[in-house]
């Protein structure tokens, strides 16, 4: 009976001449064996898998930009120019008749929708949608697959992806991409090339099946949260598109219009039962969830709607009195707010800085701090990494040796024994770009005076006191805005990316650009 079985699944597809070749073999072999011998139950398993592959069999792709934007419209508030880049990708498609032959990478912090817009590709194009996550994938044979002697054999993800979604076509997004790490047994950017590279794929090879496949027709879209692990050979393949995290307004309309509604409908709620005012959606953004995505907004919403329901169920009047959340109630639901309305931080000896991570851009304190005055010296907290002590010393000898110029005590750091503290300790931060707000902080030390305003800088500082461009100017410019710091100090020679940022982000923004340390002296003091 199985082999009926196994005929009528192959009787639909259009195989390969090398399939069909396996296929009859396989069938010779398993007739004749003996039922429960071990072989007959490997053999069958791999009958198994062998039919159920979708061989031949494709979905026709939705070659429609008008349809494909408004598929991206209606799934994602925001993200303007990301629509624009995944449209132009398929209009190429477009163009060549078949979307084939490219990767695409979406890189961005957590939360900031990066599946969300993989699933909506997918939508669009009207193919199937397969997701699973490199990170935490630690042998090669999750990949490849495990020959067929083994015990438990089992074929890799990208043969276990065809069978599930059962065309050869479907859009395969490989979460975490920058996970895959050191701890892989084998070589995991080859193996990965061997089935992404489209001058590979056509013919990759899965150790299971044993077998030839053709990935070639598979759209894939890979997301990271940074480019620095990447593997440079997979890096090159790929086209990259960068999502740099929202500002407050972005988020409350993502609020408003995709996680509520969300929300309330898996909750089995209409709108008008649970009542979150705008007002308290803005004030959970900006007191509870700050962070560039959108994940951690999601929680704190969910968390209101699951309390809400049972303050409905609890409550004696009649059922149907609605509930409504407005910013005065927050704190009953969601505790007190983590980050209150201030801005940058702002004393003597302390300068707020921007800093960009994995996690999206962020503003970051930097204290400076004179412990006593018995020797001259100098410490470092806060878990920096190498780049970023060369730039505090770097900082230091400037500053020590400028005081006269920038009107501070020329002996101040002769007899100043000197703590520098870049708060958030477990965050390790490392780079060059915290350079010139180290040295404001020094110089605001030596001088006894804060900065005259507030404000929040980032740059690269030479010894001799060049400021130098720095990366990652549209995700700190959008963290300076979700902490409402509206006036910044950037290097002269990030100017240009600046200017580039769309007009929604410079909006009441004060931007000084700076050459050298000067000039951002002149603005501070
Ligand atoms: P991670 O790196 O953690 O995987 P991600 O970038 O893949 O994060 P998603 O899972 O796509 O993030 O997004 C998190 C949630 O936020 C999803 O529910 C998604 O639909 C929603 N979301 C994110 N961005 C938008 C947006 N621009 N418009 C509407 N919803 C969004
Ligand atoms: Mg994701």
């Amino acid at each position: 009976a199985d082999v009926d079985m196994f005929r009528e699944r192959m009787a639909e597809k259009s195989l390969p001449e090398n399939v069909q070749e396996r296929f009859e073999d396989e069938i010779e072999k398993f007739q004749v064996l003996e039922q429960g011998s071990p072989e007959y139950g490997t053999t069958r398993n791999y009958l198994d898998w062998l039919t159920q592959m979708p061989w031949g069999q494709h979905s026709q792709d939705k070659l429609d930009l008008k349809e494909a934007r408004r598929v991206l419209n209606r799934d994602h508030d925001g993200l303007d120019d990301i629509k624009d880049r995944i449209l132009e990708f398929l209009a190429e498609g477009t163009f060549k008749g078949e979307i084939s032959g490219s990767i695409l990478l979406l890189v961005g912090p957590p939360g900031v929708g990066k599946t969300s817009i993989g699933k909506s590709v997918a939508s669009a194009l009207g193919r199937e949608f397969y997701r699973f996550s490199l990170g935490g994938m630690r042998d090669e044979a999750e990949i490849k697959g495990h020959r067929r002697t083994y015990i438990g054999a089992m074929p890799g993800k990208f043969v276990q992806a065809l069978k599930e979604v059962g065309t050869n076509n479907p859009v395969i997004m490989l979460d975490e991409i920058d996970k895959i790490g050191n701890s892989f047994m084998g070589d995991p950017a080859s193996a990965l090339l061997e089935s992404l590279d489209p001058e590979q794929n056509s013919e990759f090879l899965d150790h299971y099946l044993d077998l030839r496949i053709d990935l070639s027709k598979v759209l894939f879209i890979c997301t990271a949260n940074q480019l620095d692990t990447i593997p440079q050979a997979l890096l090159d393949r790929m086209d990259t598109i960068r999502l740099s995290g929202y500002i407050t307004d972005e988020k409350v309309d993502i609020a408003k219009h995709h996680l509520l509604p969300k929300l309330l409908k898996r909750a089995g709620l209409k709108k008008k039962q649970l009542d979150i005012t705008d007002g308290a959606i803005r004030q959970v953004v900006e007191g509870y969830a700050r962070e560039a995505g959108v994940r951690n907004l999601e929680k704190q919403l969910h968390k209101i709607v699951r309390k809400g329901i049972v303050r409905m169920v609890e409550s004696e009047e009649a059922e149907q009195s609605p509930i409504r959340v407005g910013v005065k109630d927050l704190p009953d639901y969601l505790g007190q707010p983590w980050f209150r309305k201030e801005k940058a931080l702002r004393g003597v000896g302390v300068v707020t800085g921007l800093a960009w991570t994995a996690m999206g851009g962020a503003t970051m304190g930097v204290e400076a701090s004179r412990i006593h005055s018995q020797n001259r010296g100098f410490t470092l907290t806060g878990q920096l990494g190498d780049v970023m002590k060369e730039s505090a010393s770097i900082a230091h000898s400037f500053v020590s040796s400028h005081l006269k110029q920038y009107k501070g005590d020329p002996e101040f750091f002769d007899q100043s024994y000197i703590h520098l503290h870049v708060p958030e300790g477990a965050t390790p931060k490392d780079g060059p770009s915290a350079g010139v707000t180290m040295a404001t902080a020094l110089l605001s030390l030596a001088r006894n005076e804060a900065p005259h305003r507030t404000l929040a800088m980032t740059g690269e500082l030479t010894l001799t006191g060049q400021v130098l461009a720095v990366g990652g100017i549209r995700e700190k410019v959008i963290a300076a805005r979700r902490q409402k710091i509206n006036t910044l100090i950037l290097p002269e020679a990030n100017r240009g990316d600046y200017e580039e940022l769309p007009d929604y982000l410079k909006e009441g923004m004060e931007v000084h650009f700076a050459k050298e340390y000067t000039d951002v002296y002149r603005v501070c003091f």
